[in-house]
């Protein structure tokens, strides 16, 4: 791979976890690895400047602000920080202050806790909180005006003489945050991943009133005067801190001036050990040269200020021993082993397990039981094992083995050659079950709320459920003769039962779990055979002819229709009542009816599947490539070939906001 290519691979890389991040508040991997990438793409431009484009993640803050609510434009731009992932970074950015200011003596830094929040920037007119907004892409933030309100330590009143735009992160405190996820895995709802996800999408609520059930809070950091005498007084950031306190702002109490940048490496690696007994979560340090007149001096470029840097904190890591590792079964029958670990706190949280992967990764970190481990904790809930420690190893550890029979059901398990798992065969598999059910009812799927991971495993356990069908078969008193259910929560578990049987073709199928079938093959399928039996009696041919549909696809559904226990199943679904005619097709004079759609580049306020899925439920066609009875092609951040194609056609181009015109 060349160097542009490579540059091309990690900006898609990078703008696809940024939208994950910032719009979906759902990361998939940890901001040590993310901040790991940005830090490639940065060292790579700066092999190749010519290769730099406007729109790389390098040369822009954050995420688009939703649409969801109004755009707000900031007065000053809100703009991110630039990292140093070492020590020796920060050394080089004490070197580039020193060179800017032309100063060979020791600079003045004030150092602040870099919480692990959300920016927001408040805005008060005569001493009224008039408006607050998110940082968005550092120029557009979203207007949350009413949400920030129900934050206690926001005031709504400060001295009415001053007009001021003050800054600050938003975050949810570690005991709020765990109760609220204890709450939601009581309720069977997703838990948030980390405080700072949970903050972002508590925040970011079209309903204040669930905002106000969120126990946020707030430090400010940052302050923009305007009409006022009393900014000039305040020469220092540590001085505008002294004076936010006083207006009735909270501060975070742990800041120092640290002359020169041994003192603030000192500050660092203080906190680095202290941050674990904060009852809020910090991811590293903020370094500000103290000197208003300096930073000015400064000043900043299109992403962020050359006065001040992030210092990050390298994950989290702790040593414990593995207890003993079992084996779980998910869906697709994937054994899956699991280390049990002696008990640590790691960055505010115990742990207690961490997964293993597969059998490959085992031996290839040689890990045994009895063994001393370090763990990491990054970002994420889910803890890594990181090496064995091999020197503190004695006779007493014992190599582990995958169970040559599934561990639930004692079935026989196998590995296929060309990957890591092995699966149990074993069809009826009460684990496979148990993570079926749990698929049936998710979001995407049927959406029935209430059958999440412990009324899933009580369902089937019980032996209420031996098929997906069973689902509607339960009546009232089988949910109420399992443990801790009232009434009322019976009911509701009923209802949204019933409630989902009307979801249509689309879900159902997707609900089933048929190897291959995700959403969109799903949506395909439902389209274009209107009811199940016209998809059971369907073959290879008819499938394959419809676009999207592949031969891979097409062979997971012609064999899942042929076993006999699964046209039992359609034909129990039947019975209960369950819809299984397409949606979508009944929708077919749409808006959008007879037009056809080919989406390409990133989207930022819905996924492309979401757009694609959006325009078919309006009665319009999606394909993948252009040409000439395309209508629209759409065009998203780093639009491919696509677009050059549809230029060259005299395919009509839109961009995301005239796309959201259309189908409004
Ligand atoms: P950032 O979080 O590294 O730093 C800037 C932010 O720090 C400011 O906007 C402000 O919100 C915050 N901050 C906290 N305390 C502060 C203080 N005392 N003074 C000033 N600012 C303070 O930058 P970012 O642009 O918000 O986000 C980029 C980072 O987000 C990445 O480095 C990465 O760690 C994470 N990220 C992760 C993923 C992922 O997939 N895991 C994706 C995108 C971004």
């Amino acid at each position: 791979m060349n160097i542009k290519q490579e540059i091309e691979r990690l900006k898609k890389e990078i703008l696809l976890h940024d939208h994950q991040y910032y719009v979906l508040d759902k990361p998939s991997i940890s901001d040590h690895e993310y901040d790991l990438l940005m830090r490639r793409l940065i060292e790579l431009e700066k092999e190749d400047p010519n290769l730099v484009t406007a729109d790389s993640p390098t040369q822009r803050v954050g995420g688009a602000p939703l649409d969801k609510f109004s755009s707000v434009m900031h007065k000053t731009p809100l703009l991110s920080l630039d990292n140093a992932l070492n020590i020796g970074e920060l050394k080089e950015f004490d070197e580039r202050v020193r060179k800017g200011l032309e100063m060979s003596e020791d600079i003045e830094y004030a150092c602040e806790l870099k919480i692990d929040g959300l920016a927001v920037s408040l805005q008060y007119e005569n001493g009224l909180f008039v408006k607050g907004s998110t940082r968005g892409d550092g120029v557009h933030g979203e207007d949350i005006t009413e949400n920030l309100r129900t934050i206690k330590a926001i005031p709504l009143k400060i001295d009415p003489d001053i007009s001021i735009e003050v800054r600050g992160e938003v975050y949810l405190p570690l005991k709020n945050f765990y109760k609220l996820n204890e709450e939601r895995e009581k309720e069977d709802k997703p838990v948030f991943a980390n405080p700072r996800n949970a903050a972002a999408g508590s925040l970011r609520q079209l309903d204040p009133k669930i905002t106000a059930k969120r126990p946020l809070s707030m430090f400010c950091y940052g302050a923009v005067m305007e009409k006022s005498k009393k900014l000039k007084e305040q020469g220092t950031q540590i001085g505008t801190l002294e004076l936010l306190k006083e207006l009735g702002f909270r501060v975070n109490p742990n800041v120092k001036e640290c002359n020169g940048i041994d003192a603030v490496i000192k500050f660092c690696s203080e906190f680095e050990e202290k941050r674990e007994k904060l009852d809020y979560e910090i991811d590293g340090i903020v370094i500000k040269v103290n000197d208003l007149a300096a930073q000015k001096k400064l000043g900043a470029t299109m992403k962020s200020p050359r006065w001040a840097i992030a210092y990050k904190f390298p994950p989290q890591q702790k040593e414990t021993v593995i207890e003993s590792i079992d084996v779980q079964v998910g869906r697709t029958g994937t054994l899956t082993p699991v280390a049990h670990l002696k008990p640590i706190r790691l960055g505010g949280v115990i742990v207690k397990n961490s997964t293993l992967h597969n059998e490959d990764e085992i031996a290839r970190k040689d890990i045994r039981i009895g063994d001393h481990v370090i763990v990491q904790r990054a970002g994420d809930v889910i803890p890594q094992v990181v090496r064995v420690l091999k020197d503190k190893r004695d006779e007493s550890v014992k190599t582990f083995h995958m169970p040559k029979h599934c561990p639930v059901c004692g079935g026989d398990v196998y590995r296929e050659e060309d990957e890591a798992a092995i699966r149990c065969i074993n069809s009826s598999c009460p684990a496979k079950l148990i993570e079926s059910v749990k698929h049936f009812a998710s979001r995407q799927a049927m959406d029935i709320e209430g059958i999440g991971d412990a009324l899933a495993g009580e369902l089937v356990t019980s032996g209420l459920i031996k098929d997906l069908a069973d689902i509607y078969y339960i009546k009232k008193q089988d949910v109420l003769g399992l443990e801790r259910k009232a009434d009322k929560s019976a009911e509701n578990i009923l209802g949204a039962i019933g409630s989902s049987k009307g979801k249509g073709l689309d879900r159902v199928l997707y609900a089933l779990g048929i190897l291959n079938v995700g959403r969109r093959a799903a949506e395909l399928l439902a389209e274009n055979f209107g009811d199940i039996d016209a998809l059971m009696n369907a073959g290879d041919d008819s499938l394959t002819a419809i676009e999207g549909i592949g031969p891979k696809i097409a062979a997971s559904i012609t064999a899942y229709f042929k076993d006999r226990h699964n046209h039992h199943l359609v034909e129990k679904l039947k019975k209960a009542g369950v819809d299984l005619t397409s949606k979508i097709k009944a929708n077919k004079d749409g808006k959008l009816s007879g037009k056809t759609f080919v989406f390409t580049g990133t989207l930022t306020v819905m996924s492309r599947e979401e757009a694609e899925s959006l325009v078919r439920s309006l009665g319009g066609k999606t394909t993948s490539s252009v040409s000439k009875s395309t209508d629209y092609v759409v065009a998203g951040t780093e639009p491919g070939s696509k677009l050059s194609k549809a230029e060259k056609l005299g395919v009509k181009v839109l961009d995301e906001k005239g796309f959201n015109d259309i189908i409004k």
